[in-house]
């Protein structure tokens, strides 16, 4: 059975490259009907930050891929946050003590920084491993005896790997084979004195523990893949399968892509807004900006994978169905928020009119604007949302058929409004009142009629029609807005404007 997880860390949000892991751990699960879990990975109480937990289970269900197991979905290999599997892990790193492949180091910081001072004004990388263990003050160097009195007195120590000297062959599903020369690994603090485990030993024992069978998580883990094959094999555990993702890369394609990318050039790296107490900032989410939950799926699954074909939309479902490993890129993405915006477009266009138009009303409500009926909501809906990408264009694109507008758009009032013009527009009315047939196409027979007799030519009479009933030069067919509004309504705005 494939069991896959994912285990950020609660230091504040999940940016795009966050959910881009989910993402691709529950396509994965689900395509091969398997378990997606999220472990909270809270060792590090430096860096908690309250609420961040929440954000992150919010955040997936938002998008559509919450998660099988889990914190409030406990399964058989709970708990889920790693703090409350605290006394779990010392047991662990004695084992490896004990098999010789990790022992006790009792070095203070001042020693350690001396060290550092020391290789660095000798122009060298300071490194603890097999190289410069011997210098140092740890179970390696005392004599048992030692160590037993130092552990006794209750004095701060480490427990560090000491990794095995070899060649050793990495499987990566994305990368596919790597060798690593262990010998340039250090020897990584496992667990130290406080009770904590440090990351690397805590993701391992865990992944064991929860019979992890693929991680698949970003780039910034692969070099520390080594070590954890490593780790599993010195406890003589399974090895999961590993896939690392690419990195996202910022628009112009050069660096990571960061949070102030998105709060600089004003695009979401949130899919939830997330308000910073520290840095008493908001950054945008796409939840807030109105995309749509499938259009950041959407978007986020082409970073770093495609299909091999032309297809570009793809619904949940469909992912599943075509998400495969072995067609992710190993080179980083380029995230790009035009296309974003694209997929939203897409998704926008493609949902039912009387979808739409009952979000619609709702905003319309809560700006205290009066709607009429939700069929005549609907109605309009349809004649705009080709040119919407967010449900609140419909503001601009059709907030004329609700309400007069409120002014008139300067420069093309000057366009449309001739010194002729007050006086056709009040033959206009005129014309208006006497058409029985109140139709679009029974308005504009009328209108075209009169025109044509009295050889007025288009833009003397549409444009200022247009500006008095919109506001502005733009929207749908002149004679279909004028009948959605009614003939009163229509001879009102053009009073309006000739006043
Ligand atoms: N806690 C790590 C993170 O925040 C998890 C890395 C992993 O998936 O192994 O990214």
């Amino acid at each position: 059975e494939v069991r896959v997880r994912f285990a950020p860390s609660p230091t504040g949000p999940l940016h795009i490259g966050g959910v881009r892991t989910a993402l691709f751990n529950y396509l994965f699960a689900k395509k091969h009907k398997g378990t997606f879990i999220l472990r909270i990975e809270d060792t590090d109480q430096n860096r908690y930050v309250p609420g961040a937990e929440q954000y992150i289970i919010d955040a997936l269900n938002w998008c559509g891929i919450p998660f099988d197991e889990g914190i409030g979905k406990e399964g058989n290999f709970g708990p889920y946050r790693q703090s409350e599997r605290k006394e779990s892990y010392k047991k662990y790193a004695l084992e490896l003590i004990e098999k010789g492949a990790a022992y006790y180091a009792f070095d203070t910081a001042q020693e350690l920084n001396e060290a550092r001072a020391t290789a660095e004004s000798q122009k060298k990388n300071f490194i603890y491993n097999h190289t410069t263990r011997d210098q140092f003050t740890n179970s390696l160097t005392l004599t048992p005896e030692e160590v037993q009195q130092r552990l006794d007195n209750g004095e701060d120590y480490v427990i560090r790997f000491k990794p095995q000297i070899k060649n050793l062959g990495l499987f990566d599903e994305i990368r596919k084979g790597i060798q690593i020369d262990t010998s340039l690994l250090d020897d990584k603090i496992l667990f130290k004195s406080d009770g904590m485990p440090t990351y690397h030993l805590a993701n391992v024992v865990d992944d064991h523990n929860m019979q992890i069978t693929h991680v698949i998580r970003g780039e910034e883990w692969l070099p520390s893949m080594a070590l954890h094959v490593l780790l599993y094999e010195s406890f003589g555990w399974q090895i999961p399968s590993f896939a690392h993702l690419p990195l996202i890369l910022k628009p112009t394609g050069k660096g990571k892509l960061s949070k102030r990318d998105g709060a600089k050039f004003g695009f979401p790296v949130f899919p939830l807004e997330w308000h910073d107490d520290k840095e008493n900032e908001t950054f945008n989410g796409y939840r807030e900006d109105g995309y749509l939950p499938s259009a950041v799926i959407n978007m986020l699954a082409f970073l770093g994978w495609n299909p091999g074909t032309e297809q570009e939309l793809f619904n949940l479902d469909e992912l599943i169905e075509q998400f495969d490993l072995s067609q992710v890129n190993s080179s980083g993405a380029k995230f790009d928020p035009d296309k974003a915006k694209w997929f939203q477009q897409q998704y926008f266009v493609e949902q039912d009119d009387a979808v739409i138009g009952a979000a619609f009303a709702k905003a319309l409500q809560s700006e205290n604007i009066n709607y009429g009926s939700q069929d005549y909501v609907n109605l309009v809906v349809g004649l705009v949302k080709e040119r919407a990408v967010f449900l609140d264009d419909l503001f601009e694109l059709a907030g004329f058929f609700f309400e007069a507008p409120k002014e008139f758009d300067e420069k093309n009032a000057k366009k449309a409004w001739k010194e002729s013009t007050s006086d056709l527009m009040n033959q206009l009315i005129e014309v208006i009142e006497k058409t029985d047939d109140d139709t679009a196409s029974g308005l504009s027979d009328s209108i075209k009629g009169w025109m044509k007799s009295n050889e007025l030519g288009f833009g003397k009479i549409m444009m200022p029609m247009r500006l008095s009933l919109v506001g502005s030069l733009m929207g749908p067919d002149v004679f279909e807005i004028a009948s959605m509004i009614g003939k009163n309504e229509t001879i009102s705005r053009l009073k309006t404007a000739i006043s």
